[in-house]
């Protein structure tokens, strides 16, 4: 870690075992952590198009949370922090200008430079559908897709299988930190 550190924004995937297992992409944006489910996780392959689609933003310390949320409340379920860092806002326009990236979210497209332990390089987000659910036209929805730079992947699969991914904070799998939980309950 640099002393840069501290300034950047920061970036986290969790694992969530919920009623469909999912990974959660959150980055800190203005205070808050912006948040995208995306089914089958993000993939370090530019081949993979993954479906992100928006969650509840969530306060900043919810970067931090490993465990298990129990039965009966929302989002039910074991999770592991799969991927934690900083990141660099790269979103700028046609003619090359800088734009604020909570600007270029409002707008459906933003860039990014990921600095994890795991996830390295440029990824964009990009909204394909704008929702209106009371409308019929559905959940909003968007694209995460790996730059072709060159830390992208491109002679295997870019995402991890979730049963058997590690916590970038405790090396656990979500098996070992759904049994810790257990042990402690008894
Ligand atoms: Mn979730």
């Amino acid at each position: 870690m640099d002393a840069d550190d501290t300034l950047r924004p920061r970036f986290v995937v969790q694992i969530h075992d919920a009623r469909r297992m999912h990974f959660d992409f959150r980055l800190e944006v203005d205070g808050v952590l912006k948040s995208w489910a995306v089914p089958r996780g993000p993939s370090e392959n530019p081949s993979d198009r993954r479906l992100a689609v928006p969650t509840e933003d969530h306060p900043l310390e919810y970067r931090e949370f490993e465990g298990v949320i129990p039965h009966g409340e929302y989002g039910s379920g074991t999770v592991i922090v799969w991927d934690q860092g900083t990141y660099r806002p790269l979103s700028h326009d046609r003619q090359g200008v800088a734009v604020p990236f909570d600007e270029s979210l409002a707008l459906g497209h933003a860039t990014f430079w990921l600095h994890g332990a795991k996830l390295h390089g440029e990824f964009a987000l990009t909204r394909f559908r704008v929702g209106d659910e009371e409308n019929g036209v559905g959940q909003e929805a968007w694209l995460l897709i790996k730059a072709n730079d060159r830390l992208a992947v491109r002679d295997r699969p870019g995402s991890p299988d979730p049963y058997h991914a590690r916590s970038a904070r405790t090396g656990r799998t979500l098996h070992q930190v759904t049994a810790a939980a257990r042990g402690v309950d008894g």
